[in-house]
């Protein structure tokens, strides 16, 4: 009877056409089996699998008259800002519930030729059981719903806490539909995704197949988390390359799983994909994917985050009621600037958590003692220097004095999108014009290390750093170039001007503010050129305490997608080449 449970959970399950077949032959040989035989257990589950699959189960969608309402409504809620994100998000939710519609018409038109081209006199004909050929237009529209069907899979890309997770979440919410997280993190395995063949012992499916088990819907939201951290190609197969098949639409509607071994339509299934960096993410993959990018936060705009959406979590997430605690603006901002440095809002929610429960603590404490008058809900700078310890970061600005060959300059961390800024240090020494350059730099650094340099022994009289035309200001010197912090890898062009500068400054004995920062690739022939990261390093800049920024002329139009705080912040000025930055400077 144990057998006969099992045919009726296969019967349930509504099993494909295919793996229909697979399950009576498997069933047939189970029945022939000894209990005992360690291939009966195989077998057994292998059977209990493919009914555990949801095969045509589906939530019921909500993708009704209300649904963009709602869903507007549901990522206001949950988030604060992203108001591009949001709206992208919107959009492709629009597409969705259209596409719904479009493919129910298509449904019935097709039931409509079915129906209208069943010959009747077939029906006392012995044969009506035969499959029979689909005809040319019935083709025609499959065709078209398979068009239809194709939607495009999203990949949030974008700096460690800045909401990519907690987004998905709510897009799922929004659609009443399941959800469930795949880490593709550290995945090297091909089978990790989609099972060992059922010949290995202790085989088993996949992460896919395991996740529609899981959730027991055809039609879930899948996260498919780090999709950046997924292994490359190895003996183990190629991990991406199974990826590849699951977000195809041309090919995941037949999606095999090796344990499985019948195809699987994937196609109902939401994907949506997260990422740190596009960096890492093989091309033929994110060819797939549509990217929407998301950027660091501003500190106004975490501290927005934080009274609306970290804090009330916290409080409920540590026993508290709102009225147990009250954390000031001044006390918040204290928080964010010296105890995070992040383009997230990951550490800034578990150093106010830990403030909540060191809160937590007194409260109880206090209760119990029953001396509740004396109990103070309002923290104070003093409460969080004891909570959270001595300050981990302060205002690196500040304490910097200006010296000839010094010069602020700005990166963008291309894991991580943080922005910050960044000394660029020359000395000279005597010497037979070596170069030495120490930091962990990259080679494209280092040639615009020898840009600069060129340009500037190129224009030494002009500049008024070598008495006559012909003198090589670089004859019994040698200079050494450092960019602290020392161990982090850092490379690209961007900082030729800033290298410009710091030599023109060196030769010159003219120190440069450390207030001032800039950016820019630089040609030898003294042109500015436009640079990335505009955003990540302005956000940076703006905490590190600069005050005024060089920007190349071509990076206009990036300053007009700017917060507002950054824009008020700082005092942008753009440059179209060395001599206007040079005259800027000094
Ligand atoms: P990772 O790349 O590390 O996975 P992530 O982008 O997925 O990071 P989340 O886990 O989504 O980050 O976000 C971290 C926390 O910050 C969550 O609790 C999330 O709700 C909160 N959060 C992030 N951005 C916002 C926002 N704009 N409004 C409200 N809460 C936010
Ligand atoms: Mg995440």
């Amino acid at each position: 009877n144990e057998l006969e449970e099992l045919k009726k959970r296969l019967q349930d399950a509504k099993l494909s056409p295919d793996a229909e077949k697979v399950a009576q032959r498997e069933l047939q040989r189970l029945q022939k089996m000894n209990p005992a035989q360690a291939e009966y257990q195989v077998c057994r589950n292998y059977l209990e699998n493919l009914a555990e699959i949801p095969w045509t189960k589906m939530t019921a969608d909500q993708l009704d008259g209300k649904t963009l309402v709602r869903a507007k409504k549901q990522l206001d809620d949950d988030h604060y800002g992203l108001e591009k994100i949001k709206k992208r998000l919107l959009e492709y939710l629009a597409v969705l519930k259209l596409k719904e519609h479009a493919n129910r018409d298509i449904d019935v038109e097709i039931k409509a030729l079915t129906e209208s081209e069943t010959p009747t006199e077939l029906q006392d004909g012995e044969d009506t059981e035969a499959p029979k050929e689909p005809s040319h237009a019935q083709l025609r529209l499959l065709e078209k719903k398979r068009m239809v069907d194709k939607s495009p899979i999203l990949l949030l890309v974008g700096p460690p806490g800045t909401g990519k997770t907690s987004l998905a979440k709510s897009v799922a919410t929004a659609l009443g539909r399941k959800f469930h997280r795949i880490s593709l993190g550290g995945v090297r395995d091909e089978a990790e995704i989609r099972g060992h063949r059922r010949t290995y012992v202790a085989a088993m499916p996949g992460l896919i197949v395991n996740g529609l088990k899981k959730v027991g819907v055809a039609n879930p939201v899948f996260l498919l988390d780090e999709i950046d951290k997924l292994g490359v190609s190895n003996y183990n197969g190629d991990p991406s390359a199974a990826m590849l098949e699951v977000l195809d639409p041309e090919q995941n509607h037949t999606f095999t799983d090796h344990y499985v071994n019948v195809p699987i339509d994937l196609s109902k299934v939401l994907f949506i994909a997260t990422a740190n960096s596009l960096d890492t993410i093989p091309p033929p993959l994110l060819d797939r994917l549509e990217t929407i990018q998301l950027s660091g936060y501003t500190t106004l705009e975490k501290r927005h985050i934080a009274s609306r959406h970290l804090i009330p979590k916290q409080i409920t997430t540590n026993g508290l009621h709102s009225e147990n605690i009250t954390i000031p603006t001044d006390v918040l901002d204290k928080i964010i600037t010296s105890y995070t440095r992040e383009a997230g809002v990951r550490n800034l929610e578990r150093e106010i958590g830990s403030v909540c429960r060191s809160k937590a603590v007194e409260y109880a404490t206090a209760k119990d003692m029953e001396a509740l008058d004396n109990y103070n809900p309002i923290v104070t700078m003093d409460d969080i220097d004891a909570t959270l310890g001595i300050e981990k970061f302060t205002e690196e600005l500040t304490e910097q004095h200006a010296r000839p060959g010094v010069v602020t300059g700005l990166v963008a961390y291309s894991t991580g999108g943080q922005g910050s800024i960044l000394f660029i240090e020359i000395a000279d020494m005597p010497g037979t014009g070596r170069v030495q350059l120490t930091g962990k730099l990259g080679d494209v650094l280092k040639e615009s290390v020898e840009v600069a340099l060129s340009w500037v022994k190129a224009h030494a009289f002009e500049l008024g750093l070598s008495a006559s035309e012909d003198v090589d200001i670089m004859k019994n010197r040698a200079i050494h170039v450092h960019c602290p912090s020392g161990a982090i890898p850092k490379d690209g062009p961007s900082a030729g001007l800033a290298h410009t500068i710091a030599l023109t400054s060196l030769f010159s004995g003219k120190p440069v503010p450390p207030t001032l920062a800039m950016t820019g690739e630089i040609s030898l022939r003294g042109r500015v050129l436009p640079v990335g990261g505009i955003k990540e390093k302005l956000i940076g800049a703006l905490r590190a305490g600069v005050e005024r920024v060089l920007l190349p002329e071509g990076n206009r139009k990036d300053v007009r997608d700017l917060p507002e705080e950054v824009r008020q912040g700082l005092r942008i000025e753009f440059v179209g080449n060395i001599w206007e930055a040079l005259g800027l400077v000094w």
